[in-house]
């Protein structure tokens, strides 16, 4: 057989090992929908028995994520929310999580309405300030909880400078990958534990399924992860675990195509005087623009900003055609989101105003459109915003 390790990424994404078919030599993984399997006899079982435990299609995807990530073992859920919950499911009641303040809404709804009643307490920390993350830290904290860039506000945490004090206090690192993807950032290679993915956005990239995927490089951790994943039982469905590894193959084009778009378009925000603020990591002034850098192949497809006032907010988006305006992001068309009704809107309204998650901020996760139409759009919405709030 042979070597695909030595594969630059973009190569993996279309030679490993399950590239063909060793039965028939067809070129995409067979789907199998079958929820058990036949043994010979008794005392003869053979690798698969139940499609929670295993399925040959879901694994095939696994393993995939696995190379991807530069792990030794992946997993597939039922959606991101359930790859993050599955993996809190390592803690235990009286442990403790220092957690992004700014992380995406259903992992804030998780942490603070579900694991507190299980005795998990939390701390929200600006993941960015490793002095405030330092001092977060309880004798019982067992996990860190990053998500880099941040949701919505795309700070940029240091994946290794919280990995190293999660190991001196004996403590596992958890990251949200989903804004990048292993095409542009590998946490695991960065000291993280387990990189876990909203495998709905960029990894599928087609707005057609909902997914969850994790990542782990220890056999010992992916030992206690296979078995919280068999027990909770929130596994993806065979269809799509097939439909995610196709869309899989193009995800490095993709993705260099949308950052490509969304930075030419957060050049062009940040210029509008109707604009307040652009938030992204690729801006020469964006507080995280050096590190990331550093820790990432690219500032990614997603960034959010700021308009002037809120009178601008509606006309704004229903002037604009070609982002469709819907909750979440990483697909082919562009979407445009507005946070504090959409993706946070779990989050109560205090706690939103905290975070700078304000009525004027919108997110946008550029798909494969050409940028010029992407430029000539926004540029007419706010045009004829601006015409509509002066005449109020
Ligand atoms: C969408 C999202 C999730 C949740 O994933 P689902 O697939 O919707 O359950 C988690 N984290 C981030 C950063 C997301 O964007």
């Amino acid at each position: 057989m042979s070597d695909y390790s030595c594969y630059n990424f973009q190569t993996k994404l279309l030679h490993h090992k399950h590239k063909t078919d060793p039965i028939t030599g067809a070129v995409s993984v067979p789907m199998h929908l079958s929820s058990t399997f036949h043994q010979e006899d008794l005392d003869h079982f053979g690798k698969y028995d139940y499609s929670r435990s295993a399925n040959p299609t879901r694994e095939a995807l696994e393993e995939q994520i696995s190379n991807l990530e530069g792990g030794c073992r992946g997993f597939a859920f039922s959606s991101g929310m359930a790859a993050i919950s599955t993996a809190f499911l390592l803690l235990s009641q009286g442990d403790h999580v220092v957690i992004s303040e700014d992380v995406y809404g259903g992992t804030f709804r998780m942490v603070t309405e579900v694991l507190t009643r299980l005795g998990i307490t939390h701390t929200f920390v600006d993941m960015t300030d490793l002095d405030a993350v330092e001092k977060a830290i309880r004798t019982n904290t067992k996990a860190f909880y990053i998500e880099t860039p941040s949701n919505p506000l795309l700070k940029v945490t240091d994946i290794q400078a919280v990995s190293e004090l999660a190991k001196e206090q004996g403590a596992l690192t958890f990251v949200d990958n989903t804004f990048l993807t292993p095409a542009l950032q590998q946490p695991l290679s960065l000291g993280a534990d387990v990189v876990l993915h909203s495998a709905t956005k960029f990894l599928a990239g087609h707005s057609d399924l909902v997914a969850g995927l994790a990542a782990v490089k220890d056999e010992e951790l992916a030992d206690r992860l296979y078995f919280l994943q068999n027990s909770f039982g929130a596994v993806l469905g065979v269809q799509d675990a097939w439909l995610l590894m196709r869309g899989l193959k193009t995800l490095y084009v993709r993705l260099r195509h949308s950052s490509e778009a969304a930075g030419k378009l957060a050049d062009y925000l940040n210029h509008h005087p109707l604009v307040k603020k652009v938030h992204y990591p690729g801006l020469k002034e964006h507080s995280g623009y050096q590190l990331q850098r550093q820790q990432a192949e690219g500032p990614g497809a997603v960034f959010s900003f700021e308009l002037e006032s809120e009178q601008l907010v509606r006309p704004f988006t229903s002037h604009l055609q070609i982002p469709v305006l819907a909750v979440s992001l990483g697909a082919v068309e562009s979407i445009l989101s507005y946070p504090a009704k959409m993706s946070h809107a779990a989050m109560p309204e205090h706690e939103r105003r905290k975070r700078g998650i304000t009525n004027t901020l919108f997110r946008f996760s550029a798909g494969l459109e050409d940028p010029e139409d992407l430029i000539a759009d926004f540029e007419f919405a706010l045009a004829q915003s601006t015409i509509q709030a002066l005449a109020k």
